[in-house]
């Protein structure tokens, strides 16, 4: 049993109350363990420390805090295979995936803002009698708020910045999955970190996580999670004038031309909707296909989706592993069911794989493929962020775009086509942060993320996050 504590000025402590809540581990659906349940005086506890340690940080070189992001990193590539394990064991993703994506790009975060900063400028704008230069300075104390689908990833991708930029934190990760950000606390302390520049507080996020986006010595907010609760913190951070970050949920979709390269949309479709079992802000829950290929392109994506390997995700070959929660997995089964009254036909999954011991207790569901739902109906303009896909077939380009246009969401699509002028077409009129063509997830850490509409406010990633975790000051000097 693993009994996380808040990491707070440096030192492992308890919640101020004492109480602690059960985490439990989606594979078997059994207690793993337990974490702090923090409320406003933890978080008054982390905030003095943190401003307290911000004071020397905001000072520090740019060579001495990309030393301590380097640091970190190399920590994060020598347990990369003791995180992999600890992350797939409180979220449920296969070990796998853990290893190949969740704790190489948590390395890749720091590894990439540390370069970021070292090779970073200014702008400089002269004037006849005067020139003008700007200084980033730090916000100063930021709060850091992170769901439960990719816990360690979306949190350095966060803390990294935020560090880079001469801030000192407050985080709080998703009750159901604090494991690795208290190996990342540990990284810290080991490592000889100054205490109170990392400082996390567990807990729920109507508690510890309101206690963050309300302090008011926290100048800086990013929230990465549902729709609806970003809808709540920026209610609350913005008569404050906090600056606000908030990537949010999405509807993405996977839009295939008859001309794509079969095989590889038929993968790319796949991939984009089920990896992470569909809990990925980016999965694309809504696959569009042009009706010359659409009942030779089901047929053959529900083949590959049937086959995936559902089970124990420590094993190597484990393809989908369990959903976060129980109550997870009755929401996505509730769309399923909400689907079949909508008018779908269930092609196929929907239903819990029955596993041997130690799994039959677990929180799996066998993906599922939904064909012949009207596209406007809730199943397929609603976030569900898990195992499900709905199929619908378009006619035309205007046609593709207006089903992928038709939900509050816009985070991201991808488009699979052969002919590129029509790429350029559709991806300048797709109301999405993000487009791909003839891929998904390609991510360079240089590019804007984000999304628009009910998919968040802002964007992060290279330049982006170096702006969002600091102020523009502009100084101008008379000649
Ligand atoms: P969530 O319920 O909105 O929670 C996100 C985080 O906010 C958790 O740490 C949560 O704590 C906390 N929280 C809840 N209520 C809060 C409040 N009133 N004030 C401050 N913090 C609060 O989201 P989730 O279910 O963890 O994650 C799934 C969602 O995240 C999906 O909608 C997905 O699309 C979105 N997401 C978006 C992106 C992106 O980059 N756009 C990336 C990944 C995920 P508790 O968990 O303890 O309640």
């Amino acid at each position: 049993m693993m009994q996380v504590q808040n990491f707070i000025g440096g030192q492992f402590v308890p919640s101020v109350s004492g109480e602690t809540l059960p985490n439990v581990g989606p594979a078997k659906g059994q207690e793993i363990g337990s974490l702090p349940r923090s409320w406003v005086p933890d978080v008054d506890a982390a905030v003095r420390a943190a401003t307290e340690a911000g004071k020397k940080w905001r000072r520090t070189s740019v060579e001495e805090r990309a030393t301590l992001l380097d640091r970190i990193a190399d920590t994060l590539a020598q347990r990369a295979e003791s995180l992999a394990a600890l992350e797939s064991q409180d979220q449920g993703k296969p070990v796998s995936l853990a290893a190949a994506v969740d704790i190489p790009r948590a390395e890749m975060n720091f590894r990439f803002f540390a370069g970021a900063i070292r090779h970073d400028h200014t702008d400089f704008h002269p004037m006849e009698s005067a020139f003008n230069y700007t200084l980033r300075r730090p916000l100063g104390v930021v709060g850091l708020i992170t769901p439960w689908n990719l816990p360690l990833y979306l949190l350095t991708w966060k803390v990294a910045p935020a560090l880079a930029m001469g801030n000192a934190i407050v985080a709080k990760p998703s009750e159901l999955t604090p494991l690795t950000a208290n190996a990342l606390a540990h990284i810290f302390q080991d490592i000889d970190a100054p205490p109170g520049l990392f400082n996390l507080v567990h807990g729920l996020g109507g508690e510890a996580g309101q206690a963050i986006v309300e302090h008011p010595d926290i100048q800086g907010i990013s929230f990465t999670g549902g729709t609806t609760t970003g809808a709540q913190v920026a209610a609350t951070a913005a008569p404050m004038f906090k600056k606000l970050s908030l990537e949010l949920g999405g509807k993405n979709a996977t839009i295939v031309f008859a001309d794509c390269d079969f095989d590889k949309a038929v993968e790319g479709a796949v991939r984009a909707g089920f990896a992470n079992q569909g809990e990925i802000c980016l999965c694309g829950s809504r696959l569009l296909v042009e009706r010359p290929i659409y009942e030779k392109f089901l047929e053959a994506f529900v083949a590959k989706v049937a086959a995936l390997k559902v089970g124990d995700p420590s094993a190597p070959d484990t393809q989908m592993g369990a959903l976060v929660s129980a109550a997870h997995r009755d929401k996505v089964e509730g769309y399923v069911k909400l689907g079949i009254e909508e008018g779908g036909v269930l092609c196929c999954g929907g239903t819990r794989p029955e596993l041997p011991a130690p799994f039959q207790g677990g929180h799996f569901l066998a993906p599922a493929v939904l064909a012949g739902l009207p596209p406007g109906c809730r199943t397929a303009t609603e976030e569900v962020f898990g195992p499900l896909v709905t199929v619908h077939p378009f006619d035309s380009e205007q046609e593709a775009l207006e089903i992928a246009n038709g939900t509050r969401y816009g985070l991201a699509a991808s488009i699979w086509t052969r002919d590129l002028s029509r790429a350029h077409r559709m991806a300048a009129e797709i109301d999405t942060g993000m487009v791909w063509v003839n891929t998904w997830l390609l991510r360079d850490l240089r590019v804007p993320f984000g999304g628009m509409k009910d998919s968040g406010v802002g964007r992060e990633g290279g330049r982006n996050s170096l702006e969002f975790f600091s102020e523009s000051r502009n100084i101008c000097i008379s000649l």
